[in-house]
């Protein structure tokens, strides 16, 4: 099963998605997770992504695909994605088959209000783990690109039958729960019994 994960910083998908991914037996891979850890090797390439990463952009595409392939190894069975596709650009190539990646069985929006967000966001900034939670402005940003660049997919994935919306507002186990419920039934919705796999109609 291949599952993206969608959702505004702060919505909860790094929280869910492990659990999702341990749940389908499948890998989680997170481009911020893998961003930062290239950023960390202090490579040429490492410094550039630090910059950008820092200031709340995103990282050229090529970039991003690269670090995915080498995440992803050799198992293309399946995947939970967090932070990918994350413009409709990425979702068309990902469609397309021109990233090592299959495209997605289904895409779940972790859909939270706009001020849940915010205070969660506000406490991260205390916690104060990563440079790009810790500035209000890129905070501010980091949303913005959301709003402009990353929202667009869900009119995308929603066009192709492919999109699951998950209220992510209430407390973890809760959100997991639907977010499990939701997997189940798109994931019964393309398997017929006994069936080829192909969609339902
Ligand atoms: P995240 O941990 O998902 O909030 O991502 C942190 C940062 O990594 C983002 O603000 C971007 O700078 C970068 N990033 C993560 N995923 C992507 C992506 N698919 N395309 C471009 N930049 C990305």
């Amino acid at each position: 099963m291949r599952v993206v994960l969608v959702g505004a910083p702060g919505s909860g998908k790094s929280t869910q998605g492990p659990a999702l991914a341990a749940h389908l037996g499948v890998p989680y891979l997170a481009t911020g997770d893998l961003l930062r850890q290239a950023a960390e090797s202090g490579s040429s390439l490492g410094r550039r992504v630090a910059e950008v990463v820092e200031r709340g952009e995103l990282v050229p595409d090529d970039v991003v695909v690269a670090v995915l392939a080498a995440a992803l190894g050799d198992d293309a069975t399946g995947y939970v994605l967090d932070g990918f596709p994350r413009t409709v650009a990425q979702a068309e190539a990902l469609d397309a088959g021109s990233t090592p990646l299959a495209p997605p069985d289904l895409v779940a929006h972790l859909d939270v209000d706009e001020a849940v967000l915010r205070r969660r966001l506000t406490r991260r900034a205390q916690a104060a783990e990563r440079a790009d939670d810790t500035d209000p402005e890129v905070v501010e940003k980091r949303l913005r690109v959301y709003r402009e660049e990353t929202r667009p997919l869900l009119d995308h994935y929603r066009r192709r039958g492919r999109l699951v919306v998950v209220g992510g507002d209430g407390p973890p186990d809760e959100v997991g729960r639907q977010l499990r419920a939701a997997v189940a039934g798109a994931a019964g919705r393309q398997l017929p019994p006994g069936g080829t796999g192909a969609p339902a109609h």
